[in-house]
């Protein structure tokens, strides 16, 4: 009798995962409508003919690359997070929820003329359900800058009701929020430029900026902590652990590998994880190049080099720092659950979304990608005798190109399961943040 009635819970905690997880290839942040705030931009999700298509090259800056031929059927970007982007010198507030609004627009409109292939998704369940049920490219809102656009509850709850899943809440300029990195190279520091005069110390997330975590967090809408310089990073970490806001980071680094303001210290990293949080790596190249690497992580690039394993600014960046990062979230997983039993590789998959690893491809943000491994833009002569694939000639040229990167290193035997974990622990994280909405009627 007892065996009988254990029988079907048995069969039930033996089932691999909750079979509403998804696995998807989700890019945390790309941007479609770059020509509505820079109108020199070429415009993004247009088409092109199969007969002409565009020049296609990894260094990419000031061209669009985010046309919707590469966007539909993307196995390797099944989910895309669009980041509306501010304008970075708007001082009206008015004119700041336009320009975002008019890039929604141009989205939700895109979407409605091509839903054969593009479907919006306002909540997490819209997700699943289209990944259930559809082939289409599944396309969410997120705002890159919160430059004067959370200034009340009522902001908040504005951009709720767009479907915006989360904020970068400060991007290239100290603003009312905070204070923004400045990287090494001029790039960053040229643009905020009144940034690089302030005393690092007094580069402080403000009160403004705490109250606007709140009231996203109110809202049900997340703060991604990137572009954040490190004080600023510190107080909103600060901040979110102490009101129970889990905190996410799209496109920051890896300190003990990228050693400038924008890499996250390895304990920031834990104690992101520890409340429930996570990060995400930039795709390109240039972002995660290392930059005054600890040592250990020095020698490991330097004796890579020696055996031709490593080329600069090639997808040899994303894949050293992804491994070392996933290395540590899961040597540390027993830290991260609080729980000195807890073996990473002895989880089920349900139970290792938490510690999932994003990533963020940032298309049409201002930068070259990858550059290639191999022929006169790469670091090796091409052989003779071995035939390449597209992506080891050009690099990540545009993202179509994704499905081809994600293969390459799954070939040379990455392990990406972390990666399409993300998109389950995003879900789950984006329906916390629902749950826990404060919005009074
Ligand atoms: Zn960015
Ligand atoms: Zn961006």
């Amino acid at each position: 009798m007892r065996k009988l009635l254990f029988a079907p819970i048995y069969f039930f905690m033996l089932q691999p995962a909750n079979a509403q997880e998804i696995r998807e290839f989700m890019d945390l942040q790309s941007h479609m409508t770059v020509h509505i705030p820079y109108g020199f931009f070429g415009k993004g999700l247009t088409y092109f003919s199969n007969d002409d298509p565009p020049k296609s090259s990894y260094k990419h800056t000031f061209t669009n690359v985010n046309h919707a031929n590469f966007l539909e059927n993307n196995q390797g970007a099944r989910i895309i997070i669009n980041g509306a982007l501010s304008k970075e010198w708007v001082t009206s507030k008015k004119k700041a929820r336009r320009v975002i609004i008019e890039q929604i627009d141009y989205v939700n409109d895109f979407i409605s003329n091509h839903s054969d292939k593009f479907a919006l998704a306002k909540t997490p369940q819209e997700v699943r359900d289209l990944v259930a049920n559809t082939n289409k490219t599944i396309v969410i809102h997120s705002i890159e800058g919160g430059r004067r656009l959370i200034n009340s509850q009522e902001d908040a709850n504005f951009w709720a009701s767009q479907g915006i899943a989360f904020i970068t809440l400060v991007h290239l300029l100290d603003d009312e929020n905070g204070a923004s990195a400045i990287t090494p190279g001029l790039m960053t520091g040229l643009i905020n430029a009144k940034g690089g005069f302030r005393k690092e110390k007094n580069r402080r997330l403000t009160e403004h900026g705490k109250q606007a975590i709140q009231y996203l967090a109110n809202a049900g809408i997340m703060t991604d902590i990137s572009h954040m310089s490190e004080l600023t990073r510190k107080d909103a970490l600060d901040y979110m652990f102490e009101h129970n806001i889990p905190p996410i980071s799209t496109h920051d680094g890896f300190q003990p590998i990228q050693n400038s303001p924008r890499g996250i210290s390895a304990e920031d990293i834990i104690r992101i994880y520890q409340h429930n949080g996570f990060v995400s790596l930039p795709l390109s190249g240039g972002a995660l190049k290392p930059h005054k690497s600890f040592p250990v992580y020095q020698k490991m690039l330097d004796s890579l080099s020696r055996l031709d394993c490593y080329c600069e600014g090639s997808i040899d960046d994303y894949k050293f720092t992804y491994q070392v990062v996933k290395q540590f979230i899961e040597n540390n997983a027993a830290l991260i659950a609080k729980d000195s039993t807890v073996v990473f590789a002895e989880l089920n998959d349900s139970q290792k979304v938490k510690y999932s690893i994003g990533f963020q491809t940032d298309f049409n943000g201002w930068l070259n990608h990858n550059r290639p491994r191999y022929g006169k833009d790469g670091c090796y002569e091409l052989a003779a005798d071995r035939e390449y694939d597209e992506i080891e000639l050009k690099g990540l040229a545009h993202p179509g190109l994704l499905n081809a990167h994600w293969n390459l290193l799954i070939r040379e035997g990455v392990d990406l399961e972390p990666i399409k974990r993300s998109s389950e622990k995003f879900l789950q994280l984006w329906q916390y943040f629902l749950d826990h909405r404060r919005v009074e009627n």
